[in-house]
Order: C-alpha cells, then structure tokens, then sequence
C-alpha cells in the first residue's frame, strides 16, 4: 500500500511537472499599495482592498475599539452567544446600502455560498451556474442535494436553451452568477438575466465580490436591477474578513434557520464587524473615492490597447501556466507584484497576470507597469 507521505509527493510532483504547484509567501502589507516580500518593497497590483481601506486609519481605529468592547472573538456560533450588537448594526447598514429589506453576515464569502445555496435549493431543483462564476458558488451547488448544470460564460442563448430543456421537469430553479468576475474582470448581463429568471420562474442570486465598494457609486453592480439574491463579501473593497446575502426578509430568517455555514461555526469577530462598519461609513460618503479604482484600470487598459476595463480587475491572458509564472517573476525584478492565476483557478490554457487596480495607485505607477509589461512581452517575442 502507497504512504500518505508517498501520495503527497507523487501528487505534488506531477503538480510541479505541469506548472501548477502552489506555495505560499511570506507578505507584509506595509500600505494601502506596497507590500514587503524577501525584503523587498514591491508596489501591489494583486490585492483585492481596492478602497486601501484595510490600512486606513479610520477602519483599524474602528476595529481595535469593537476589540475593546466585546473582545477579540466572538466566542460562539450567532446563534448560541456569538450575536454581539455589532453584527446586527451591520446587518442593518448592509440592507439599507443595497435597497434590501435584511441581511445576514457570514464569517466569510465562501461560506456564506456554502451556506446560502443549499439551503434554497434542495431536492428536486435545479441550479444554473455560469462556468466562470466563483468557485465556491460551485462547491456551494455541490452541498446541496440539487442538480446543477453550467452555462457559457454570460451566453444567454445558452442559459435559455438550458431553460427551455430542463426548468420543467425542476421544483425550483436557483440561477448564480458573479456579478463582476473574479478573474477576468467583465460584468454580468443582469438585465437579461434578470428577465430569464422571471420568464422561467427562477431565483436569480448574484454575487458581487467585486462590485461592492468599486461599481454605482459603491452600491455594486446589482444596482438598478431586480435581484432577490445580493450576495457579497466584506473582504475585498471593505477591507477586512466576512461574508453577507440580502434579501427580504422572510429569506434572511429562512438562511440564519437553516445554513449550515450560519449555524455550526462561530460568529464573525467584532474587529471584522467594526472594521466593515467604518468601512461602509467611507464608502457611502465618499462616492468619488469608489470610482477611483475602475478610473485606475481604465487608465492602464488605455495605455496597453486592451479593451476598456469593466471594473478594477483587468487580466492579461498569456496561456501557459509556466509562462506566467515567468512574467509574474520578471515584473517582481522590477518592483510589481502582479500575481500569475493558472487552472484550476482559470480555465486550462487560460493562465493569466491578474491585475487588480486600487483607489491608491498613483498614474506614474501605473505607466510605469504598462511600460514594464511591454517590455518583457516584447522580450519573449525576440
Ligand atoms: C473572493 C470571492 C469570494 C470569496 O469571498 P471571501 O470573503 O474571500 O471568502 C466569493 N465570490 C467571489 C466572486 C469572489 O471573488
């Protein structure tokens, strides 16, 4: 019989032979946009803290005083003693902000997918998926005892044909997509979607990651558009740790029943709550902080003759896994951190630098990255 040590290697060789090894390094956040990595200072253009509102001031003070008052932990489920009157407040602000009736705030985006999906769709229904939604959409699909198809990538003749074969023979029909997606920055087409899911009688769930904070004025990329199901996390442009859906209210207390990714862990730490609290107070008074970011990748996709960016992620698909890992190297020689995305992440053959763009990146940086960027393609062309 093989070794659980000899499984391990034999799985992490083949993994290296084939470019996609991962490991961990050591970073240092030392401000909204530098990191230190090996001793070095490297401007970031790979964080998701696209407000730089994890290093702000007003948002750690916040966080240290939630500590002072109800401690660092929680201590237990929400539902057992867990529920300090922070989550509640921040529930309350999170409706509010997306024209919702409720909320509820998770530990973190992903569980707040594992928990959401499942307990929605069950037995008997069907889940739509696009095929580049995040992956813990999938995994959510997959605790639940429902079946689950994929569609292209926001193709709504696809999405239609799927509904036209298989909606009838469903209970209930949950369609999930990302409103901005993670790794290749476009939108979803929440109109049409908006409207198959009435002509089929679906619930349409959005999750927008990456729209909260950075789209509309921070209210996201569902704004102006009918979806029951705003999902989001608090761990991108509100700059700390946690998870939340809104909804009306009848689904709010149907998911804090029921959702397993709710109900068995502990509550979210108060620093997290208070953080995203002060957070949401910088989001909602200064829209024209939001709008940086998008303005920042707008400014890059310009001056790289890429299509014009959607939203603060932009990708540069290079195709093989190894080949962005080089690039991704290179451009740390030079002072970026620009973080290489290979399969299972992306689709295979889809290996990509992901750059994400932030309030605080100064215009001489950003040329001076396109410049660099140039400079190695044109490199690995000669
Ligand atoms: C990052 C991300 C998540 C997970 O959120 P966390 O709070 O980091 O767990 C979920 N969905 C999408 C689209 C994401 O990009």
């Amino acid at each position: 019989m093989q070794s659980l040590d000899d499984f391990a290697r034999g799985k992490l060789q083949d993994l290296e032979a084939r470019g996609l090894r991962r490991r961990l390094n050591s970073t240092a956040r030392v401000s909204g946009i530098h990191v230190e990595r090996d001793g070095r200072r490297l401007i970031s253009f790979s964080c998701n803290d696209y407000l730089n509102l994890s290093q702000d001031p007003r948002v750690r003070a916040s966080a240290k005083a939630a500590i002072d008052s109800y401690g660092a932990g929680a201590g237990a489920s929400r539902l057992v003693t867990g529920n300090h009157p922070l989550l509640e407040q921040l529930e309350r602000r999170l409706a509010k902000f997306k024209g919702a009736e409720a909320a509820c705030v998770f530990g973190s985006g992903y569980l707040a997918n594992a928990g959401i999906i499942p307990t929605l769709a069950g037995n008997g229904s069907l889940i739509l998926i696009d095929e580049l939604a995040h992956s813990c959409i999938r995994a959510g699909a997959r605790l639940s005892a429902a079946r689950s198809l994929m569609f292209r990538h926001n193709d709504m003749d696809n999405l239609k044909a799927l509904l036209a074969a298989n909606r009838a023979s469903a209970k209930r029909c949950l369609i999930a997509t990302d409103g901005v997606f993670s790794m290749d920055g476009d939108l979803a087409p929440l109109k049409s979607l908006s409207e198959l899911a009435k002509q089929y009688d679906c619930w349409l769930m959005v999750d927008d990651a990456h729209g909260l904070g950075v789209l509309n004025g921070g209210h996201g990329s569902t704004l102006g558009y009918d979806v029951p199901l705003q999902m989001g996390t608090l761990s991108k442009a509100i700059g700390g740790y946690g998870g939340y859906i809104c909804a009306s209210s009848s689904v709010i207390d149907l998911i804090k029943t029921r959702a397993g990714s709710f109900i068995y862990t502990t509550g979210l730490p108060p620093s997290c709550v208070g953080a995203a609290i002060a957070a949401l107070d910088i989001v909602e008074s200064e829209p024209e902080l939001t709008a940086l970011p998008l303005a920042k990748a707008r400014e890059f996709t310009g001056l790289m003759n890429l299509p014009e960016a959607q939203s603060p992620v932009v990708p540069l698909i290079v195709g093989d896994a190894r080949r962005a890992m080089q690039l991704a190297a290179a451009l740390e020689e030079d002072g970026f951190l620009v973080v290489a995305i290979r399969p299972p992440t992306v689709p295979e053959g889809g290996s990509r630098l992901r750059l994400t763009f932030s309030a605080g990146h100064p215009d001489d940086e950003i040329e001076r990255l396109a410049s660099a960027i140039r400079k190695q393609l044109r490199r690995a062309v000669a």
